[in-house]
């Protein structure tokens, strides 16, 4: 299946000069959205990963499925102040200023095989703090999937050795 065809680009949006990924065009698709669902599956059945954790909100969207199709956990990164226990946190650049990113505190266990979902790898600033904070924990980064790879910023870059995998270039 062709996902790119599913893929809704919105130009100047949210401001000028952003070529917007909507991907609600695929989840809105009960094919399309499985047939993205079951490819990371896979994946994650190659690498043995034993639970999933993806940053808020469209992470959920991805990684939630993909934990539910395997019978193994999902574990959510979020923006400070949203989960209600102890957290974690990792701070990662934007283009003016930083954010954050918050885990519970035990969410993963020591040595548990992770991986990380999101909609889109664009500079990777986000999944880099997502793999500090699953690092933190004690847990093993085995991959991180994404339906989308904006191959012009080179978000694979801030990753290091870790295994990606991506359905939709640009
Ligand atoms: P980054 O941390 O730069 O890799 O950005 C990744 C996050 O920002 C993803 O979770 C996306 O949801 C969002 N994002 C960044 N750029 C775009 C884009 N062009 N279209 C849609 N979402 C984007």
């Amino acid at each position: 299946m062709d996902l790119k065809q599913y893929v809704t680009t919105v130009e100047n949006w949210p401001k000028e000069g952003i070529s917007f990924k909507d991907i609600t065009t695929i989840m809105d698709n009960g094919t399309a959205y499985k047939y993205a669902t079951d490819q990371i599956v896979s994946y994650a059945k190659e690498l043995g990963a034993e639970i999933v954790v993806g940053p808020e909100a469209r992470g959920f969207i991805i990684g939630c499925p993909v934990a539910y199709a395997l019978e193994i956990g999902f574990a959510p990164v979020r923006k400070p102040g949203k989960l209600p226990r102890e957290v974690i946190s990792a701070d990662y650049g934007l283009e003016y200023g930083k954010d954050t990113l918050t885990m519970h505190n035990d969410a993963i266990k020591p040595g548990q095989k992770v991986l990380i979902c999101d909609d889109l790898l664009a500079t990777g600033g986000t999944v880099e703090a997502t793999v500090r904070l699953v690092e933190q924990l004690g847990g093993q980064v085995v991959g991180c999937a994404f339906l989308i790879e904006l191959t012009e910023l080179n978000g694979r870059a801030k990753l290091g050795d870790l295994d990606i995998k991506t359905l939709i270039q640009y």
